[in-house]
């Protein structure tokens, strides 16, 4: 996703990092980067413009505090207005769906032929009957969600939308070509009021291009509808085009949200931020694949993250703490810290503490940039399996040993490797490994996290 612009912003952070200190000069310098970094992935000109200006102006003011470098503290509000940008300005509700209105609560569809209309309506239908919904940091629970297509011109279009709703096992509320959009909505609300339905979704017709006609149809059937949420849906690889599509919908409807789709493809991913400038719009959902299941709440926060290559921090801090023993965890980290005390005990103890966050692949992919690289040889079933093994040898051996691992003669390691059915050498792996690690502690404890960084070369 944005992988362009990612790897592009990432090398002006690696650069702004290595700066001792911002002056003028290097800092013109690296804004003119993050100007090309950003038009190369086909953000339109003024929001590009708008947006290094906030960064100078903010980062030439910004005072340098505690352990930060003066590049840091760029990359800190390069991050900061991306947020904005995306929405983060409006605050983390704003891209929450709004279904308070009772019941139905109706959720419009609009945009051009192809954007994603039909296949972001059954992916909603599935999320909202799925209970996936959160409004206000909560799960609002399982809706009981009818689609209904009001797209008259397409045939197809029609059985396209039945066919998703059959696959999310939604209720799919029958129209027909012959009818107008406007009788087609106005019966399809009476059946869902009449039927007690939380939310109706309404797929619209769309077209190739701009055009009149649409336009009033689709505020016709605004107003026969009176949605909560109207969401312009916008494909992603359209790039610039996407720009003037969301203004002329943003000028004919009151949107309440955007959806981008196909952010999985080859998209550079630019438009993700110039549609919020330009329709002053949040945007609620990316499209990410295909599939049914392949749609994301949109948190412009972890966008601005990932687009950065600082990697999805709070997703796996939120992933890791559902399974996580938090006071375990902290026993553990005070333990590190104090570096000399760990043992191969606390080792096992901290490796059940990761094998309970989950599936490894996952975790990598949301990992910042470089980490992600180094462990990018790692496939997950792999890191599992390697997980599960080290294990296997630790629980091998006696609590003792484990206690004081310098018992480890030779005699003591084939029976541990015997036990745990793996070869000698990869018991001495991994305790070279441990040797290291303790060593790495060693460090910590003496020089402080910041010189334990700069031998890792971050
Ligand atoms: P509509 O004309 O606006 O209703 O568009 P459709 O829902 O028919 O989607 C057009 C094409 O885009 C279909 O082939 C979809 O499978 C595909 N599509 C929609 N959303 C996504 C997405 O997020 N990722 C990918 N890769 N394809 C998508």
């Amino acid at each position: 996703m944005l992988e362009n612009l990612t790897q592009r912003l990432s090398r002006v952070v690696k650069t702004i990092r290595g700066e001792a200190r911002l002056t003028e000069t290097n800092t013109q310098e690296m804004l003119r980067e993050v100007r090309l970094a950003l038009l190369e992935a086909d953000v339109s000109l003024p929001v590009v413009r708008d947006f290094v200006a906030k960064v100078k102006e903010k980062a030439l003011g910004e005072e340098v505090v505690g352990s930060l470098s003066p590049g840091q503290a760029l990359v800190g509000v390069v991050h900061q207005e991306l947020t904005a940008l995306m929405g983060g300005d409006l605050g983390p509700e704003a891209s929450e769906l709004s279904l308070a209105m009772q019941p139905p609560a109706v959720i419009l569809m609009a945009g051009l032929q192809g954007a994603g209309k039909t296949t972001t309506t059954g992916k909603l239908a599935r999320w909202l009957s799925a209970g996936d919904h959160v409004q206000y940091g909560r799960k609002t629970g399982k809706k009981k969600v009818a689609v209904v297509s009001a797209d008259v011109y397409r045939p197809a279009a029609i059985e396209q939308l039945k066919t998703v709703a059959v696959q999310v096992g939604v209720e799919w509320i029958a129209s027909d070509a012959s009818q107008k959009p406007e009788d087609i909505a106005r019966s399809a609300l009476d059946y869902a009021k009449r039927h007690h339905f939380d939310v109706l979704i309404v797929d619209t017709a769309g077209r190739l291009g701009i055009d009149e006609a649409m336009m009033q149809e689709i505020k016709m059937l605004h107003s026969v509808l009176n949605p909560i949420e109207t969401l312009f849906v916008v494909d992603a690889m359209q790039g610039q085009d996407a720009v003037n599509t969301a203004r002329a919908f943003g000028d004919a409807l009151p949107l309440t949200g955007v959806v981008l789709t196909k952010l999985d493809g080859d998209a550079r991913g630019g438009a993700a931020l110039s549609v919020r400038h330009v329709t002053g719009k949040p945007l609620k959902f990316v499209g990410v694949s295909e599939k049914l299941d392949g749609l994301e709440p949109f948190h412009a926060e972890r966008m601005a993250q990932r687009v950065l290559g600082m990697g999805d921090i709070v997703s796996l801090v939120e992933q890791a703490q559902k399974n996580i023993d938090v006071a375990e965890a902290q026993k553990l980290a005070a333990k590190m810290k104090s570096g000399d005390k760990f043992d191969l005990n606390d080792f096992r103890d901290q490796l059940a503490q990761v094998k309970k966050m989950g599936d490894m692949g996952s975790l990598l992919e949301k990992l910042p940039a470089q980490f992600a690289q180094a462990a990018g040889q790692l496939q997950s079933g792999q890191a599992d399996k390697q997980l599960r093994r080290t294990e296997g040898i630790l629980n091998s051996m006696t609590p003792q040993e484990r206690a004081k691992p310098e018992l480890l003669k030779a005699s003591r390691k084939r029976r541990i490797a015997t036990g745990a059915g793996v070869p000698v050498q990869e018991v001495n792996r991994m305790l070279n490994q441990f040797e290291q690690m303790q060593g790495m502690m060693k460090q910590m404890k003496k020089g402080g996290m910041a010189k334990m960084m700069r031998a890792m070369g971050g």
